[in-house]
């Protein structure tokens, strides 16, 4: 079932969950250990994220310096069959522009169709590690409106080449939303109009960034009814678990840290009671997320359920 016809249909919020395919040569096994223990709350989809290529310069033994292409977490279609299979949910593998051309994203979503996936996230992708700005490849998408716009198409059967008696995708199309707007754009304005552009090129939802404070989702989502955006937007929570979290999640996604929260944090004596913190603060966001209408709650989960099982059961 397509997501926007699970948030259409849903007679009240329920949760989604986020996963990160295995490191390469990582077991699916750790992949089932993340789920199983969350399938008691019948989330009715889960997102798999996309890691694109890396590159690495490795030098050879004759002193001769080599560029070598690292998949670090390959698989994320085989992941999505493989969860779909196993469990009865939709999956929303994440399609990215970075580092693919057209034709390679057209061939990934041929295999999604083939799989019988009805549901993509769309998403630009970050610039590669060393780089300041995000690069397009050759033959690939800027902005992440323009895959938006190629998956809008391939639901009506236009394929980059013509092909006669070409069936038809389809795609329900998620897109990404910053609360605290994308650290690229100037101002929230100018990062909400491009979000309506995402809109306007066929997505039919949209999901946040993570946030730690709700006022800041509440701003967002007026922001957005504001500028014309009318689709559901779902909001995305991350649990902070640890004492690196402070540290890690402001700068690998731009996002804030309340001073109540740090406060707290800066407290606790044990990763252990950083995690209860970290519990408490998800739980009270959510309840009062769910309280001001929102249709669901998105959980980045990183492979640990124990606190999104803990957060959960509190908050629906
Ligand atoms: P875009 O919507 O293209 O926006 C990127 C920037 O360009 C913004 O600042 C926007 O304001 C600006 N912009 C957009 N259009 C224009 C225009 N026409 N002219 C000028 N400026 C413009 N990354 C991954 O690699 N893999 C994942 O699986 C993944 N999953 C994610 C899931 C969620 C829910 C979120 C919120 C992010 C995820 N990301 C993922 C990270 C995402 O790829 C980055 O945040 C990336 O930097 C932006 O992606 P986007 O799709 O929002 O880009």
């Amino acid at each position: 079932m397509k997501v926007i016809d699970i948030i259409e249909k849903a007679t009240g919020p329920f949760c989604s969950l986020e996963l990160v395919p295995p490191l390469r040569g990582g077991d699916i096994k750790k992949i089932h250990a993340a789920i199983e223990p969350l399938m008691e709350f019948a989330p009715p989809f889960i997102n798999i994220t996309f890691h694109r290529d890396e590159e690495i310069f490795r030098q050879r033994p004759d002193g001769a310096i080599e560029r070598i292409v690292v998949t670090k977490r390959p698989g994320s279609v085989a992941l999505a069959a493989a969860i779909m299979k196993r469990f009865p949910v939709e999956v929303v593998p994440h399609v990215v522009c970075g580092g693919a051309t057209r034709h390679q994203i057209e061939n990934v979503l041929i295999d999604l169709h083939f799989l019988d996936i009805e549901n993509v996230m769309a998403l630009r992708g970050d610039p590669l590690p060393g780089q300041r700005n995000f690069v397009p490849t050759d033959g690939g998408h800027r902005y992440c409106n323009e895959l938006v716009g190629q998956i809008a198409r391939l639901n009506d059967a236009r394929y980059l080449d013509e092909l006669p008696g070409a069936v038809p995708a389809n795609f329900c199309i998620g897109v990404a939303g910053y609360p605290e707007k994308h650290h690229e754009a100037p101002n929230i304005e100018t990062d909400i109009e491009h979000l309506k552009h995402k809109v306007d090129a066929g997505a039919h939802y949209i999901v946040t960034q993570m946030f730690f404070d709700n006022a800041a989702f509440f701003r967002f989502v007026d922001a957005c009814r504001s500028a014309g955006i009318t689709v559901p937007i779902i909001p995305g929570i991350k649990p902070i678990s640890t004492f690196k979290h402070v540290e890690t999640l402001p700068s690998a996604f731009h996002i804030d840290i309340p001073d109540a929260l740090s406060r707290a944090i800066r407290r606790c004596k044990t990763n252990a009671e950083v995690n209860a913190v970290g519990v408490e603060w998800a739980t009270a966001q959510g309840k009062e997320l769910i309280a001001r209408g929102a249709p669901a709650i998105h959980f980045y989960t990183m492979g640990s359920p124990d606190n999104i099982r803990d957060i959960i059961r509190q908050v629906f």
